[in-house]
């Protein structure tokens, strides 16, 4: 093919694929507009995941006649005229490229009037041709219409996804822009069904409501400038031209991936893999290896220390100063975290003389407690002692930490189970028959082998007892499920609640009868037998953010992820008294298991220590 200059169409549309990627991006070009123009009301209607029909309807200041034609062109923009402008961008458009991108990939109709004049104009471009153009009357503000987006340019919609998953998108970017800016009301409507709302209020708690959830918005605490009003330790400021604030949450809520992390420099949502590390880095020893917080950051900073022309979709800012900022985040979070909470203990196992620093008392202790329903799950009853058979230890064995891939950690003494390097001949099936001595801080069952002493978590010995059963159950056919007397409404947060529509079949399977019940809320009419006396409002939640990791894994792995949570809630906790037939019960079960030697999340059930290593640590031998 001889050289040649592409026509103007195609041109556009290449550039096109900068800014719109997906129905979201484009979603988020005229949400940005409609704040832009000032609008205190935004409603964004979609149907069919965006791809059919995207709509965005605000009460700002609306485009006059003469420019109307104008603001549909390249490069056309109100927002910026000078080089200086660009250094310090206080808009969130200022491109002028977003309705110029648009219109080249879609059929537009905007129908807009001007506060300042009386007539409205309403224009239409098909597939970036203008093939209407009238005066119209209408309220000021804006509607943008989009349809058929992509519907001419085949290699982008070959890269859409399921129309839940569109909307996924769809939802993320409505719920941040709710965020950030919370005087204005967003209203989100899904093939014609409200699905998300906010009230306008101003106030970040009312929309974090909306967003995350009634309950968990509660559980979240202010952070930086948001906590200043309630307590004075403003005094160490250096970085006083970086402001923070917001919500985060205390290490007693947590989430399986970092999506709960949201940033937001100078009312723009943005992504910052280093950021968000700051936020991580906040909580470092207090939440647990693979858990990740619940934040939301507001950064507000000088314009001209950060810029914003670093990405199409704008999504990446440039820090001036990026350790700066990250310093503030993190000491802003970190701060209100140790003021809330005493550290806690360093855990010290076995260095001799220290072993009640084994200590874990996590759940407040009721020794007359029943016993919970997840106890006697499947088996309906713990077994009878098998009587006559209790094991006798012979007195010198040969075990050894290497045997069992047990490491000793040189920092607190702490015991972790071993990386695969070091682990050697880890045994996963055949745990021997283990005699019971008894039980340690309320968390430990403490039995003799052939191989010395056992230490076994009882509550991830009871999650994997459990996972297994629920395996095998599995096996057979769907899970029988128990309904409840009262179908319980459960409001999931906006982005999760249609991860539980897209699994509802797999669900069923499992047991869960659940109905949609307006916007997000799904009604609750059965469950697993075992769960019938579960917190089953906390407990769909969980399973909600369980289903957001990973994008459509298999099957059979959202089955065992929602199978694990469920065990996981319902497995015995530690700081519950067990009886020693109990621990008879649970010990014999979990031998009986495929993979005694782990929880079903791979953690250890059990540390086993061996006879010679305690002679070697009685000094017994040289
Ligand atoms: P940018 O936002 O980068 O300026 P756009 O292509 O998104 O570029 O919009 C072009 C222009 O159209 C804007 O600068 C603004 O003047 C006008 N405009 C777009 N959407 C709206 C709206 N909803 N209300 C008022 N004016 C709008
Ligand atoms: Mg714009």
């Amino acid at each position: 093919m001889p050289i040649h200059v592409l026509p103007d169409t195609l041109v556009a549309r290449i550039a096109a694929g900068e800014v719109v990627e997906r129905p979201a991006s484009a979603v988020k070009e005229m949400v940005e507009n409609a704040i832009d123009a000032g609008a205190s009301d935004i409603r964004v209607e979609c149907a069919e995941g965006g791809r059919a029909l995207l709509r965005v309807t605000d009460n700002g200041s609306g485009i006059r006649a003469d420019e109307v034609e104008l603001a549909f062109t390249h490069h056309a923009t109100s927002k910026l005229s000078t080089d200086e402008d660009l250094t310090r961008i206080k808009t969130l458009g200022f491109r002028g490229e977003a309705l110029a991108s648009i219109a080249s990939v879609s059929i537009v109709t905007c129908a807009t009037r001007h506060a300042d004049e009386t007539t409205g104009t309403l224009i239409r471009f098909d597939n970036g041709r203008i093939v209407q153009h009238d005066k119209i009357g209408r309220p000021a503000g804006t509607t943008m219409t989009v349809e058929n987006l992509f519907a001419r340019v085949p290699a982008r919609l070959k890269f859409l996804k399921s129309n839940q998953t569109e909307r996924g998108h769809i939802d993320a970017i409505v719920t941040r822009y709710a965020l950030v800016y919370p005087s204005v009301r967003f209203s989100l409507v899904h093939d014609g069904r409200v699905t998300f709302q906010t009230q306008g209020s101003g106030r970040l708690r009312d929309a974090l409501a909306q967003t995350h959830g009634a309950e968990v918005a509660e559980r979240l605490i202010p952070i930086g400038e948001m906590a200043r009003d309630d307590d004075a330790h403003d005094m160490d400021m250096p970085e006083a031209s970086i402001e923070v604030s917001g919500y985060a949450s205390l290490p007693t809520l947590d989430h399986n991936n970092r999506s709960k992390i949201q940033l937001f420099v100078n009312g723009r949502p943005i992504q910052d893999v280093k950021l968000s590390y700051a936020v991580i880095q906040a909580y470092h020893t207090l939440l647990m290896v693979g858990r990740y917080p619940i934040a939301v950051v507001m950064i507000r900073m000088p314009v001209e220390d950060v810029d914003v022309n670093a990405h199409p979709a704008k999504a990446e800012v440039r820090f001036r100063e990026p350790e700066a900022v990250f310093s503030a985040v993190q000491r802003a979070i970190r701060r209100e975290l140790l003021a809330r909470m005493a550290p806690p203990e360093p855990p010290s196992v076995l260095s001799t003389v220290d072993l009640p620093g084994l200590s874990r008392p996590e759940a407040p202790v009721d020794p007359n407690a029943p016993i919970e329903p997840g106890w006697s799950a499947g088996a309906g009853q713990w077994p009878a002692p098998r009587d006559g058979s209790a094991y006798t230890a012979p007195l010198h064995g040969s075990g050894s930490w290497e045997r069992v891939g047990i490491a000793r950690q040189s920092q607190g003494g702490e015991f972790s189970a071993a990386s695969p390097a070091n682990t050697g001949p880890m045994p996963t099936r055949s745990l021997p028959a283990l005699r019971i001595l008894g039980q340690l801080a309320l968390a430990y069952v403490i039995a003799e082998g052939p191989e010395g002493l056992y230490l076994i978590d009882q509550h991830a010995a009871h999650e994997r007892v459990l996972y297994e059963r629920m395996l095998a159950q599995r096996e057979l056919g769907p899970v029988v499920s128990q309904a409840l007397l009262d179908p319980l409404p459960v409001q999931l947060p906006a982005d999760s609640a249609w991860r539980v529509e897209e699994n509802l079949p797999v669900l069923r399977d499992l047991g869960f009868d659940l109905e949609a019940f307006g916007a997000n809320t799904w009604l609750v009419r059965a469950v697993p037998p075992m769960m019938a006396q579960d917190d089953i409002a906390a407990a769909l939640r969980e399973i909600a953010g369980d289903l957001e990791s990973g994008d459509a894994p298999l099957r059979r792995d959202i089955e065992a992820r929602i199978l694990r949570r469920v065990c996981k809630r319902m497995a015995i906790k530690a700081g519950r008294v067990l009886a020693l037939s109990e621990m008879q019960a649970l010990v014999r079960d979990l031998e009986a298991c495929e993979s005694p030697r782990t929880c079903p999340h791979g953690r250890p059930t059990m540390l086993q220590i061996g006879v010679g290593q305690l002679e070697k640590q009685f000094g017994r031998l040289g």
